[in-house]
């Protein structure tokens, strides 16, 4: 056979995936493995959104639908961003994708040339940089502060005649942190001054400890350039749906439809209708897995500072990312072989030297963990 594409051979598979597909590995071989490797909410889609996707599907909810997503759906979309994300949006904003990880895809492709540069704030979660690399681009990574987790002056050093995008993710996949407002200005001030688009991750922002979500297009005029990403996987633990959404300015928001449009046509038709139902449905289950997740992180924190780990912040999302000695994908290699406990090295968020450990899995799951963690390390 040929030689094939030489741009997939060159991006290493989903290091998230691949360590949680090792870890169900071991355990349908009967190994007792504790996952804190994926990071995906343990309980169960809430059932007031599972009716409404049971009765679309019973009255026939089975055809296309329109290619930015169910129009009830974006309509509720537009609203809810309005209202609690204080960014101006009509449905027409809006485009409704399979899970946020397709929004973010679907962005890449309308936006980035070949050549074009995307900077990067690491840690960054694992498929921004494959995303920029599939749609032709390529990324600049940018070193978060590893002691505050926030952006400073230097950001400006990365910006070249080809930057054209800056992609942000706050609370953030894997450190936990959440980026301040001066941070959110410096960024908005960049764009701003170099005219880059912004692409705003915020799939973690009902998943807060304590801090305030700010959307990135809510500062200044940035919703006039910031493509905001969005999801139901983690507020509403929907992650096998695979519904997510984009807000964007109507040039951005066009190319991506035709992106859509000849790739996923939309989302599945019944399961847009359970999303109606997330959002426009009784909020208190996202409150009470907050809750929960908030109980498991108040303890993790405190055993894992016990036994002398550095962490960053943990004020959002569901993972504890902790500094290392040595290295790290050592270091996970060797916890699973040797404890059964599968975490997620730094260096798949190009930041090696630390560990990610989701604690989206019940407190006893959590504490057997923690007991094997301090065996080892004391
Ligand atoms: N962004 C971040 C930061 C994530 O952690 C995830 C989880 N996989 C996604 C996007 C994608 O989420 P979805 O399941 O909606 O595709
Ligand atoms: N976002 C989750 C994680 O980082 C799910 C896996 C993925 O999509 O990468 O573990």
């Amino acid at each position: 056979m040929r030689e094939l594409s030489g741009k997939i051979a060159g991006i290493a598979p989903s290091a998230t995936m691949a360590i949680s597909n090792e870890a169900k590995k071991m355990q349908s071989a009967g190994i007792d493995v504790i996952s804190l490797s994926i990071g995906e909410p343990d309980f169960d889609t809430p059932d007031h959104i599972k009716v409404v996707c049971i009765n679309a599907l019973r009255r026939g909810e089975t055809h296309y639908a329109p290619s930015n997503g169910l129009p009830e759906l974006n309509q509720a979309i537009a609203a809810k961003i309005e209202k609690e994300n204080h960014v101006p949006c009509r449905k027409e904003d809006v485009i409704v994708t399979c899970g946020a990880k397709d929004a973010i895809y679907e962005a890449m492709e309308a936006v980035l040339d070949r050549g074009d540069e995307a900077i990067i704030l690491d840690p960054s979660w694992v498929s921004y940089e494959p995303c920029v690399q599939i749609a032709g681009g390529r990324p600049v990574h940018h070193p978060l502060n590893m002691r505050t987790f926030q952006v400073d002056d230097s950001l400006a050093d990365r910006i070249t005649s080809h930057t054209r995008m800056i992609v942000i993710n706050s609370p953030s996949n894997p450190s936990g942190s959440v980026l301040d407002k001066g941070s959110l200005r410096l960024i908005s001030d960049t764009c701003e001054d170099y005219d880059l688009i912004a692409l705003s991750d915020e799939i973690y922002e009902k998943l807060l400890y304590g801090k305030e979500h700010v959307s990135l297009a809510s500062v200044g005029d940035m919703a006039q350039r910031t493509i905001t990403v969005n999801g139901f996987s983690k507020a509403y633990a929907m992650t096998g749906w695979r519904l997510g959404y984009a807000v964007a300015p109507p040039q951005i928001l066009s190319r991506m439809s035709i992106v859509q449009q000849h790739t996923i046509s939309h989302p599945t038709s019944f399961a847009m209708w359970g999303g109606l139902a997330a959002i426009e449905g009784d909020q208190s289950c996202v409150e009470m897995m907050r809750l929960e997740f908030a109980r498991r992180r108040d303890y993790l924190m405190k055993e894992l500072s016990q036994m002398g780990f550095e962490s960053a912040p943990a004020d959002g999302a569901f993972y504890a990312y902790i500094r290392v000695e040595g290295d790290d994908m050592e270091l996970a290699g060797d916890w699973l072989k040797n404890l059964h406990v599968a975490v997620t090295p730094g260096t798949a968020f190009n930041t090696p030297g630390w560990e990610r450990l989701s604690y989206a899995t019940s407190m006893a799951q959590l504490g057997e963990a923690v007991r094997r963690i301090r065996a080892s390390v004391t």
